[in-house]
């Protein structure tokens, strides 16, 4: 399979836009304290450049977390303020930050681009949250860098909104991600299809280190900063890998483990990432670079929404074999590490990927009887599981609607009708429900009890994306932000079932539903 012609997502800038503006002068900071702690700056120079973010003309606030700065240790009233606001947007660089723009490659659909970076984000430093891991803080959409190759350095309102949006759904749901602490538009225009809104996103992260970060200095022959940089990512995200006998196999080991448990869990909230390019591949294990990401509806492996995506290369159930096929091209920058003798590295790395396939299906087994209502673990359960799935792909069930009303369907056959409803043919469901009842009734605990376990699992509330689109079009087309701040409530609690809250739960109607997603840029 070929992807030529699809190396980036964003359009050159237009020669009209224009110049950046100069630092507004004479704003006083005493007010905002952030207590920076910075340590990649600490490594050498040639892992990224260091520039100010580009001034905007108008920054507004359009949101900010105000539980997320507290959790980081930063007083939401100080970012609010216009200080705040204008450091939010990148016109002010608060006292402590040291802004830089990271250095990486990557693999995009398949293709290796030596030279990346941050075309459009700068982080300014990093802060330790209440949890004592240390976070990065960063502006997405500040400006040009000398990584913005055609690049204008920007971002539209759309995406910035949408990468709140399901980023903050994420962490709500428990899955491992970036965070968005903040949103502001710049009062200035970006240049896609049209002209839309810009905005910058402040993006908090346990690292901004990626799988491209690794082949960038590969591709250099650069092995004393491939090393440098495992150190780092050693000490910063796998301390227990020091102690290890071989600290760099055990990195590696603890990056798949991550990565196995990651994709384990998009898949069982029916998400799809979209761009698993070896880029948006973070070492931390945390989801990353919200793009054209979507969840499914209907339930079908090959569901694709990226309007890039052209072979279904990131299709929903093609993300574990993705996922192995990132972690090799991290292993192979790693080979030198591994062992002096190059097949004795070769054979170290291979053993580790190895570990990928039996970790991802124990996580995805473990993740879908527990779905199911198993808390225990029986022979035949996950060819119950599977038949589940596969009756769902025939008739089109709703993945998020199903497992819900699956809890319902465990406390009495009485929730059994809201569920076979959901099939194309109900009665594809009836011939699995006698098949799961009688397992059912080998588990320990009352029918309540299933259901309560079951509901603490299977969310009622997912960002569907026709409602992400209708907030996005309310907030970019009418600057109407009602729609969004909503949508940002219910997904807070995504595993409660509030009245009124039907529309959010509810598959699009055919005429809703969105086929595909556009390039978060
Ligand atoms: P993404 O698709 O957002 O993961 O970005 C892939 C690469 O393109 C990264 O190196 C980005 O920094 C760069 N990039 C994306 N959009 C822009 C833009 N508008 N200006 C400059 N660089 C960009
Ligand atoms: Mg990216």
């Amino acid at each position: 399979m070929r992807y030529a012609g699809v190396t980036a997502c964003f359009r050159a800038r237009p020669p009209s836009s224009g110049q950046a503006l100069h630092r507004p002068l004479g704003v006083s900071l005493m007010s905002l304290r952030i207590s920076f702690d910075n340590t990649y700056t600490r490594l050498p120079e040639r892992f990224y450049a260091r520039l100010d973010p580009t001034p905007v003309p108008e920054p507004r606030l359009v949101r900010l977390n105000a539980e997320l700065a507290q959790f980081l240790g930063l007083d939401p009233q100080e970012l609010v303020s216009p200080e705040g606001v204008a450091v939010l947007a990148g016109n002010q660089v608060p006292e402590g930050a040291e802004p830089i723009a990271l250095a990486y490659a990557g693999h995009q659909f398949g293709q290796f681009v030596p030279q990346l970076g941050d075309g459009r984000a700068i982080l300014l430093g990093e802060v330790v949250a209440r949890d004592g891991l240390r976070r990065d803080v960063q502006l997405k959409g500040s400006g040009q860098t000398p990584f913005s190759r055609l690049g204008d350095g920007r971002a539209a309102l759309g995406p910035v909104l949408r990468e709140y949006i399901v980023s903050e759904a994420m962490a709500a749901l428990g899955v491992p991600t970036t965070r968005s602490l903040a949103a502001v538009t710049t009062g200035e225009p970006v240049y896609r299809q049209a002209a839309l809104p810009g905005a910058v996103l402040t993006r908090v992260a346990l690292s901004h280190i990626r799988v491209g970060t690794f082949q960038y200095f590969t591709a250099r022959g650069d092995v004393e900063a491939v090393r440098l940089l495992a150190d780092y990512a050693v000490a910063r995200h796998y301390p227990e890998a020091a102690r290890a006998e071989h600290p760099y196999y055990a990195m590696l080991e603890g990056v798949i483990a991550r990565q196995a448990e990651l994709v384990a869990q998009w898949l069982l909230i029916g998400f799809i990432h979209g761009v698993m390019n070896t880029d948006n591949t973070s070492i931390a294990g945390e989801t990353i670079d919200y793009g054209p990401c979507a969840f499914m509806d209907a339930y079908d492996p090959a569901t694709v929404f990226s309007s890039i995506d052209h072979f279904g290369r990131y299709a929903y159930g093609n993300q574990p074999h993705i996922a192995q096929w990132n972690l090799a091209r991290l292993a192979e920058t790693l080979l030198p590490l591994l062992a002096e003798d190059r097949d004795a590295a070769l054979g170290l790395a291979r053993e580790a990927l190895a570990s990928f396939g039996p970790r991802f299906e124990t996580a995805w087994f473990r993740g879908l009887r527990r779905k199911i209502g198993l808390a225990t673990e029986r022979e035949g359960d996950t060819a119950l599981a599977e038949d589940l799935l596969q009756r769902m792909a025939q008739n089109a069930a709703d993945f998020t609607l199903t497992f819900r009303r699956l809890g319902d369907a465990a406390a009495g056959p009485d929730g059994d009708a809201a569920v076979r409803s959901l099939f194309t043919d109900p009665s594809a469901y009836d011939g699995w429900a006698a098949n799961w009842r009688r397992r059912l009734a080998e588990e320990p605990g009352e029918p309540e009890a299933h259901r309560a376990a079951m509901q603490a699992v299977n969310p009622a509330v997912i960002p569907r994306n026709h409602i992400v689109e209708a907030a996005l079009s309310a907030a970019v087309e009418h600057g109407d932000f009602g729609p969004f701040e909503a949508l940002l409530d219910v997904l807070s609690r995504p595993y409660e079932e509030r009245a009124g809250f039907e529309r959010y739960t509810a598959p699009p109607r055919p005429e809703e539903r969105v086929y595909q997603t556009f390039c978060g840029t």
